[in-house]
């Protein structure tokens, strides 16, 4: 099984890559244990130069990786622009604070458990496994590695296979910035080959960014192997819109927090849960503004929706909407693939969606709003938690109790107010229930590969 670049926008094939031999793969993992020996021992001053150097590169070719996500995976050229310096901030955030997030932590009062001197320290664990996949093809991986490396642990990357450039590209940034040679190696492996090399006893934790069955097969890889495995699986965050709002920045902010990434992204908002209240005047608007979107080439600066990654991916998005529509429910505009030989989905915006449609509970990975008419704040909280996904959510409302009383029920791991779901480097990053568990980003995520040794001291 070869690799491919398949232009999304033409579906033209681009590049083609062939995967890596069983041999390569044994000397990738070799080369990642022996480097995780030698990383250990560095300082992270001298990590802290060698990730600020990688985050040079990024900075310095921003505009051509750009490019480059653009043509694999098909997000507005922007867009991709601005991946590229996101994940280069994020490699400084932790070349600057991870010495900090993993200091030493004494116990105040050692006597209590009988000690002179009692403290807990974090040590890396050495080669971790990222599972990454095609939306982020940068940001997904380096808010992983530049945490992971920082920490002092070696990284293996299995990227999406529809992104095998941006893969190739990752597998020389470290090591070009001055890492030591196996830091961060790249597999280039079908996910038949996973299982095996989280079983690899050199390899000695896991996470996977992706959707729910893969996550389900890497987690019970991992627990069989007893290994410490991060999930970021899918969402399908409600955008809940009450009365107090202020209306006008909730439409301008639905618009972009659906279609951004072409509405490829875990945290987009994808259910549009509005009070009855304010229904009929924000779905109107909300739909005349999803209609007059400029779908078209990525690489064009006016475009604002391009097309979905994969063929399959496109299809799957247009069969959610077909059985919501063929089960009753009312398409307000788009529904349908334009005459077009790339991944296209226009803009869409559905509303009565019945209960046994999938889009109830399924993930929509494209440009699809569904909307909810909620008679109250109670019924806008219960279609908000009924999705089996926990991953975000976004609540517009002025009033001070309807935000601490959304805050403390909605089933997520994060809540938005008054504003769309971002991740930030600075906060932590995750979901609950089967959007998965563990957290990325800030001083957790930095943690999450490390053992946190306690000593004691007589
Ligand atoms: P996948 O979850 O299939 O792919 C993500 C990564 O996991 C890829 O590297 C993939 O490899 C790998 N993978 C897939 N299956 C397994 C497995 N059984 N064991 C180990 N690794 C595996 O995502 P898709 O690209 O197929 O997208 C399908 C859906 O997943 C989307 O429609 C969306 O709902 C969700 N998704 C969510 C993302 C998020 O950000 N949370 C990101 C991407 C997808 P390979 O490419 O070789 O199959």
């Amino acid at each position: 099984m070869a690799l491919a670049t398949v232009n999304p926008t033409t579906g033209a094939t681009e590049t083609i890559i062939e995967p890596h031999s069983p041999e390569e793969v044994e000397q990738r993992i070799a080369q990642s244990a022996a480097a995780a020996r030698t990383l250990r021992t560095t300082t992270f001053a001298q990590r802290a130069a060698w990730m600020n150097a990688a985050a040079d590169i990024l900075d310095d070719q921003a505009e051509g990786l750009g490019e480059l996500i653009t043509v694999e995976m098909g997000k507005p050229i922007a867009q991709s622009v601005a991946e590229v310096g996101k994940s280069a901030r994020s490699m400084r955030f932790y070349a600057e604070n991870a010495e900090t997030f993993l200091a030493d932590q004494p116990l105040d009062d050692p006597s209590k458990v009988g000690a002179s001197r009692a403290w807990t320290r974090y040590e890396p664990l050495g080669p971790v496994l990222a599972v990454m996949p095609w939306n982020y093809p940068l940001w997904q991986v380096i808010r992983f590695a530049a945490p992971a490396l920082m920490a002092g642990n070696t990284g293996l990357l299995k990227h999406a296979s529809n992104v095998p450039q941006a893969a190739m590209f990752l597998d020389s940034l470290f090591e070009r910035a001055g890492f030591p040679k196996g830091s961060f190696r790249t597999l280039l492996i079908g996910s038949a080959e996973v299982a095996a090399v989280i079983e690899d006893r050199r390899v000695k934790a896991v996470t996977l960014t992706g959707s729910e069955p893969a996550g389900r097969s890497v987690a019970a890889t991992a627990g069989k192997s007893i290994k410490k495995a991060v999930l970021e699986l899918g969402g399908s965050d409600p955008f809940i819109v009450l009365p107090s709002a202020d209306l006008t920045t909730a439409l301008e902010t639905a618009v972009r927090a659906r279609i951004s990434n072409n509405g490829q992204s875990c945290i987009a908002g994808k259910r549009f849960i509005v009070h009855a209240d304010v229904y009929d005047a924000f779905v109107a608007e909300f739909t005349e503004r999803m209609s007059r979107l400029v779908v078209g080439n990525p690489l064009l600066p006016e475009t604002e929706v391009g097309p979905l990654a994969t063929r399959a991916g496109r299809d799957e998005l247009a069969e959610l909407v077909d059985d919501a529509r063929a089960k009753g429910a009312n398409v307000l505009t788009g529904g349908f693939i334009p005459e077009d030989s790339g991944y296209f989905y226009a803009p869409t915006v559905i509303e009565n969606i019945p209960d046994d449609a999938r889009l109830v509970l399924e993930e929509a990975f494209g440009p699809v709003a569904s909307v909810y008419r909620a008679k109250d704040n109670a019924d806008a909280l219960r279609i908000a938690n009924q999705t089996t996904f926990g991953l975000s959510s976004s609540v517009w409302t002025n009033d001070p109790d309807e935000e601490a009383w959304f805050t403390a029920n909605l089933d997520a791991g994060a809540v938005f107010i008054n504003g769309m779901t971002v991740s930030y480097q600075e906060l932590p990053f995750g979901g609950i229930k089967d959007s998965g568990f563990g957290r990325e980003l800030a001083a957790v995520g930095i943690r999450e590969f490390c053992n946190l040794k306690t000593v004691w001291k007589a």
